[in-house]
């Protein structure tokens, strides 16, 4: 299984993609904790984005790409299945990252875009700063990343729905029922999703499940 998360920060990426790994037996590559290993580990890479992350703002492309590509070649010698989270964050990326898939023959199965709306997010994040004292979980820059998400990276959900492989999932929920709607998912389309071509494939809108059984 090859996913990739597409989703705000705070809407449980991380937690999502560890479950979706764990489950899978898949490597979780995470761009966010990779680049924080970098800046704990004062390496030239991470000096060079340190100040990237503190303030919200993406750090280069090239960057990201990199660490990607070379996540990927192992992920490819270890069976080839991935789920990547914090990567694409904008259609530059969303691009490259296919060519590299391409390339590896290794693209996405399934986009997985984990909604949730801003005050819910925000609420989260400044939950978590209180726990971990994460140096971008603070007011400002928690805005700052939120508007980022909206301007350059929520516009690719549309992308990967023209291509026929995203599934929308309600974030806004508990853990454990977002975690459930997840792996229900991901298991109903696992013995299809090597054989249907993303041509005949359409996307999946799971976000209005609860509503239809009375809740919200
Ligand atoms: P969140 O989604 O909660 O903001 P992440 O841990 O995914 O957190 O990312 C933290 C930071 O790492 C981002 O704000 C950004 O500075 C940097 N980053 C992570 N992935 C990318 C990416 N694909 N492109 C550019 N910057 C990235």
């Amino acid at each position: 299984m090859r996913v990739l998360l597409v989703a705000p920060p705070g809407a449980g990426k991380g937690t999502q993609g560890t479950l979706i790994a764990t489950h899978f037996g898949i490597p979780h590559i995470a761009t966010g904790d990779l680049l924080r290993d970098h800046v704990a580990r004062r390496t030239e890479l991470g000096r060079a984005v340190e100040d990237h992350l503190a303030r919200g703002e993406l750090v280069p492309d090239r960057i990201v790409l990199d660490m990607v590509r070379a996540a990927f070649a192992e992920a490819k010698a270890n069976g080839g299945g991935y789920v990547l989270d914090g990567m694409p964050r904008n259609m530059a990326q969303a691009r490259a990252l296919y060519e590299v898939g391409l390339e590896l023959e290794m693209t996405a199965n399934v986009a997985l875009h984990l909604q949730a709306d801003d005050e819910e997010l925000t609420r989260r994040l400044l939950a978590r700063a209180a726990l971990e004292g994460r140096a971008d979980d603070t007011e400002e820059v928690i805005r700052r990343r939120l508007t980022l998400y909206h301007e350059v990276t929520h516009p690719i959900v549309e992308w990967y729905a023209g291509r026929g492989i995203l599934v929308s999932v309600d974030a806004m929920r508990p853990i454990e029922r977002v975690g459930r709607q997840i792996l229900t998912a991901l298991e109903t389309m696992r013995g299809m999703v090597d054989y249907v071509p993303e041509s005949a494939r359409r996307p999946i809108d799971l976000t209005g499940l609860d509503a239809a059984f009375g809740q919200s």
